[in-house]
């Protein structure tokens, strides 16, 4: 079924790509190339995206006309429009459009249909994920759920058997207060698992071998751990260097009750999800709990906006990602300070990236990412190339992917989006997608 679904999807896009082609060239490879095998993008034809204006993230600068040359997945070559185009190659003719590289939404949780048969659940976060795609979206990173059903989807997605945005997750590790605290949250994630830990969920107790955990967190994928709660700094700083010497991303929220963030910044957390969480960076003594913790602070203390320059300066002298998730401030009605935290954020150059915690879910046309960037742009006084760095280059370097993504360069992936206006003009031209390459693989925004 699946099967057949993927091979009418690609007739249907090899056939309106033929309209964009240069009538100089054949397009009957692409047609052809479409209803094989495309699961492996080293069978994809050399392309050449020509003549679109290239917005980069490396330097905010006018967009010029260039072809990219596509091969093998990756951008071969950037050249002016007037070169050769290489021979056989398929021509995909976007002059006076735009191309930004492939979006990232560094922050959804894909097992968020819990409770539900799994017929549903797969089918609702295949539905999210083709949203995302087709919206631009070419990564995500998963900050926790049943891995059991994300590992399935990361293959289909590496090998586009799904039209999805490639898939990075973490596993969740937490201190004991929270497996108390959070029974049905906890039981939720581990249906059916025989033992009282697992490699995406896992209890860090005193004499909790960690060699050993992370060995098993690395053993179902995971790119890197995500600290949830429940950790002081000492046990942060030595998960933490555990995972980066087997080689994982540290991820977390931004406070871990009862370690603080400058806290975390010591303990070599990389990403901070959910600026609001920078807060607690004011309290003066936190406890596990995080009962307790909303028990002893007041909700004016929790949504107040006390000075937190001196951890901002830290965390941009370690280079430390604020993963803002700024969107979901209206759901916690607390807008004021999340504006107010971003604003210091960019004044103090830590680097932003945008994540959802799937804000939006499936109610509307377009990612829930646009609404992320949108907020960035209109509520927090970034400009629009700002945002967009956020969402590519910064999302990148969150995700541990920037070796090969979040910027248009020679050698770099083909994750690119092609827009019909300019989205450093207005922010909301996000909505005027036409294409969106992942590794070279070409979804055309009216087939979704
Ligand atoms: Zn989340």
């Amino acid at each position: 079924m699946v099967t057949t679904m993927r091979i009418e999807h690609f007739s249907r896009a090899a056939k309106s790509l033929l309209f964009i082609c240069l009538p100089l060239f054949s397009c009957f490879a692409i047609a052809h190339q479409h209803t094989q095998e495309t699961s492996n993008s080293t069978l994809e034809p050399v392309r050449v995206l020509y003549g679109g204006y290239i917005i980069d993230m490396t330097a905010d600068k006018l967009p010029e006309p260039k072809n990219l040359v596509i091969e093998g997945g990756k951008i071969r070559r950037i050249l002016s429009p007037e070169s050769d185009i290489p021979e056989g190659a398929e021509v995909i003719d976007i002059s006076g459009q735009y191309v930004i590289p492939g979006l990232i939404d560094s922050h959804v949780h894909l097992d968020s249909f819990k409770n539900k048969p799994r017929t549903v659940r797969t089918q609702q976060t295949e539905d999210f994920l083709r949203l995302n795609l087709y919206g631009g979206v070419t990564s995500v990173r998963d900050m926790g759920g049943d891995l059991r059903l994300v590992m399935e989807l990361k293959r289909a997605a590496a090998l586009h058997e799904i039209p999805s945005p490639d898939i990075y997750y973490s596993s969740l590790v937490a201190g004991p207060q929270y497996f108390a605290e959070t029974p049905d949250r906890v039981e939720g994630m581990f249906r059916a698992w025989p033992q009282e830990n697992s490699p995406w969920q896992t209890k860090i107790e005193a004499d909790t071998d960690l060699v050993q955990a992370i060995a098993e967190i690395k053993g179902i994928g995971s790119s890197g751990i995500k600290m949830y709660a429940g950790l002081d700094r000492e046990t942060a700083a030595r998960l933490s260097a555990e995972a980066k010497r087997q080689g994982l991303r540290v991820w977390g929220h931004a406070a871990l009750m009862p370690a603080k963030p400058s806290e975390l910044v010591d303990a070599g957390l990389e990403v901070f999800s959910h600026i609001n969480l920078l807060v607690w960076e004011a309290a003066d003594d936190l406890s596990a709990s995080f009962l307790e913790n909303n028990k002893n602070y007041s909700l004016e203390f929790r949504k107040s906006v006390p000075d937190i320059s001196a951890l901002l300066k830290k965390m941009a002298q370690a280079g430390a990602i604020i993963d803002a998730t700024a969107v979901i401030a209206e759901n916690i009605n607390n807008e004021k300070q999340v504006i107010a935290f971003l604003k210091m954020a960019k004044a103090h150059n830590v680097k932003v990236c945008s994540g959802t915690d799937m804000h939006g879910l499936l109610n509307k046309d377009w990612p829930g990412l646009f609404d992320e960037i949108y907020f960035f742009v209109e509520k927090a006084g970034y400009s629009p190339w700002q945002a967009l760095q956020a969402a590519t280059l910064n999302g990148a370097a969150a995700t541990g992917v920037d070796h090969d993504r979040g910027t248009i360069e020679e050698g770099m992936r083909a994750d690119l989006v092609v827009l019909a206006n300019n989205p450093l003009e207005s922010i909301r031209n996000l909505e005027s997608v036409l294409l969106t390459l992942k590794s070279g693989v070409v979804y055309k925004r009216d087939d979704l």
